[in-house]
């Protein structure tokens, strides 16, 4: 089912998310969604918060970017990105480094609005699947600025917060626009 995407103004965006201790129908019905959802709408990634959920649970597929590589360690290997796609992490835990990579973002949460966000350009990350299983690895390109993008979605975080005052600047009515419409969405419902 394709699920309704909250845009920037809704408070949903701002929650920290839950940490999910079992796998309920409910979630793996969620987790299907997201992803139907997230590609329906040709992203690379999606975060509960996004749908409505204040859960600690992103989904990430990048294999349809060709012109944005990513790269990927196994057990301290190099491996095929491919090989854990799609991406299912349930309380993820990240530590982002290397050097600073400045690159353009775009956000579900945000039509239209792509602007330049700097983060560093590798991440380890530990979490759980949709078994509940754990995995761990060490990613690099775009699935890192990804994975980024979503650990923080789950935490509250926006990419807007990560844009310099200047690029900020630039989207500021946009912004404004986006949070007032939200705003009066909500108080029809
Ligand atoms: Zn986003």
């Amino acid at each position: 089912m394709i699920l309704e995407i909250v845009k920037y103004g809704h408070p949903m965006l701002r929650q920290k998310g839950a940490r999910i201790e079992i796998i309920t129908p409910e979630i793996k019905r969620l987790i299907a969604d997201m992803f139907e959802t997230m590609r329906e709408r040709h992203g690379v990634g999606l975060a509960a918060q996004q749908v409505g959920q204040a859960l600690q649970l992103t989904v990430i597929d990048v294999r349809d970017v060709t012109d944005r590589p990513s790269t990927l360690e196994l057990n301290g290997q190099p491996a095929d990105p491919a090989e854990i796609m799609p991406l299912v992490l349930i309380n993820p835990e990240i530590k982002p480094f290397g050097d600073p990579v400045a690159a353009g973002e775009g956000c579900l949460s945000f039509p239209e609005i792509y602007g330049e966000v700097t983060r560093p350009g590798s991440v380890e990350a530990k979490a759980l699947n949709e078994k509940l299983k754990p995995v761990e690895f060490r990613a690099g390109g775009l699935l890192s600025r990804v994975i980024q993008h979503e650990m923080d979605h789950l935490n509250g975080i926006l990419f807007i917060d990560r844009m310099t005052k200047k690029i900020k600047t630039e989207i500021r009515e946009q912004l404004d626009e986006m949070q007032a419409a939200s705003k009066a969405e909500l108080q029809k419902k």
